[in-house]
């Protein structure tokens, strides 16, 4: 705390890491001696920069652009970059040191990273987000490659803004090196089902911790919160499994939608029309409601999906989603339950799926865009599907493995913990003091 003040996102990530690695380091003293924590708690590369652009109006804007590079023992850096005013250096941090351990736990071979900026896209012109993306690139550009640091998407940067940063990057190095972004449209190098792939993932996760216990999505009442990538695939896939989706949200409300939130038309508003739940809930007429200002949370439901953003189910909404009888908590997005609110869901027996876990199918599916890359190929949307249910069934067993090992059974926050952090430091061991 002392030499990160003010990074309070980074903390809580810390901590909830450490909290479950007293039995993994008593067990092996090698990692104390070689400080592997205290390294992995400390960025290999940090570049804060200046974003200048000039807005549809003449005028200039000023924002501020992150790269965190965190870890590099397993592969080149790896992960998202974030574009929404709430970015700092204590986020982007909190998101890369999460990074590393999910990672880490699909088995590839990819270290961990982030970046992002404070600029907002939202209510932002086509012509104005490639002007930023343009000038953030002409900073990042000499900090990444395919041998050093891949970014892709998360909150605020899709298709669109990865198409800006990919043309700029190509411009400025004239290469083009296909393995420096991932999440590219199927055109020019991107793969298909990496856009689905973190929706279809969590709900992969989520499926087998169900028949874990002989149980199944069928019949299943789910409320997901967010309507962005992440939401809007976990929710086909959910209901393609035979459960209902009731409920979903955004920043200004929730819609419900009690005979199912349709997947094809949110996506049509959302990804298409740039547009809002609230307009989801007019096109649909009667059947949704919208609700300003309401938390999903208050829809009753067997499994919540968080799929927006850190740190938006507290321990109040834990409270009710418990006395409602919601049974599974799984993470889409990163970090979206506060401790208190763990700490409730496991004190009542909800079993709960960590984002670094349950979401991993996302850069997994990136890492296979790599591998395509790599390879100069493309494969068909079931193949990389299939792979991915793969990867996912394999993280699931892996956590569940080593919850189990560790005598904690049903537990995946310390099984993922546990089973990210060991295959990191072992690289860290074998690579030496860096
Ligand atoms: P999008 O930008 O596509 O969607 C984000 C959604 O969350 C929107 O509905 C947005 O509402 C809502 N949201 C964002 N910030 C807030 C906030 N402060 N308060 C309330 N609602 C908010 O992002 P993604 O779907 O890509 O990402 C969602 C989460 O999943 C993030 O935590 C991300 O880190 C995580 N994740 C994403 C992966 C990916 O492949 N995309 C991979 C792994 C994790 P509004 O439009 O009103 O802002």
């Amino acid at each position: 705390v002392r030499r990160n003040p003010g990074e309070n996102e980074f903390h809580q990530a810390v901590r909830e890491v450490i909290d479950c690695l007293e039995p993994v380091v008593d067990k092996h003293p090698e990692y104390t001696e070689a400080a592997v924590l205290e390294r992995t708690c400390e960025p290999e590369r940090q570049i804060i920069f200046r974003v200048p652009w000039v807005d549809d109006a003449g005028r200039v804007q000023i924002n501020r652009g992150f790269r965190v590079q965190f870890n590099s023992a397993l592969g080149p850096f790896k992960g998202g970059l974030r574009f929404h005013p709430t970015v700092n250096l204590g986020i982007v941090k909190f998101l890369g040191f999460e990074q590393i351990f999910k990672n880490s736990l699909t088995g590839m071979p990819i270290g961990g990273g982030k970046g992002g900026s404070d600029f907002d896209p939202k209510g932002r012109s086509d012509a104005e987000v490639m002007r930023f993306c343009q000038s953030f690139m002409s900073e990042l550009a000499g900090h990444i490659g395919e041998y050093v640091d891949v970014p892709a998407g998360d909150i605020g940067v899709g298709g669109r803004e990865i198409g800006y940063l990919f043309g700029q990057y190509k411009r400025i190095t004239k290469r083009y090196e296909s393995g420096v972004l991932t999440g590219k449209g199927l055109t020019w190098g991107g793969s298909l089902a990496r856009k689905e792939a973190t929706g279809y993932g969590l709900v992969y996760f989520v499926d087998e911790m169900l028949r874990a216990k002989g149980g199944s999505f069928d019949g299943k009442r789910v409320v997901v919160s967010g309507s962005g990538n992440v939401a809007i695939y976990t929710i086909e896939k959910v209901t393609e499994l035979g459960g209902t989706v009731v409920a979903c949200s955004d920043s200004s409300g929730i819609v419900v939608d009690e005979k199912g939130i349709d997947a094809t038309l949110l996506a049509q508003v959302k990804e298409k029309d740039r547009g809002r739940v609230s307009d989801y809930a007019t096109i649909r007429g009667g059947q949704a409601q919208f609700r300003a200002a309401a938390s999903v949370w208050d829809v009753p439901c067997d499994i919540a999906l968080p799929c927006a953003t850190q740190n938006e189910l507290d321990a109040g909404a834990a409270a009710t989603l418990i006395a409602n009888g919601c049974h599974i908590v799984g993470e889409g997005a990163n970090m979206p339950t506060t401790p208190d609110a763990i700490r409730l869901f496991r004190d009542a027996g909800v079993r709960f799926a960590p984002g670094k876990a349950a979401n991993a199918g996302g850069v997994a599916t990136s890492a296979l865009e790599m591998q395509q890359n790599a390879s100069r190929d493309s494969w068909t949307f079931e193949h990389t599907d299939a792979r991915l249910a793969q990867i996912m069934a394999s993280v699931h067993e892996r956590c569940a493995q080593t919850a189990d090992e560790y005598g904690l059974p049903d537990n995946y926050v310390a099984g993922a913990n546990i089973a990210g952090f060991t295959r990191v430091a072992d690289a860290m061991l074998a690579l030496g003091v860096i």
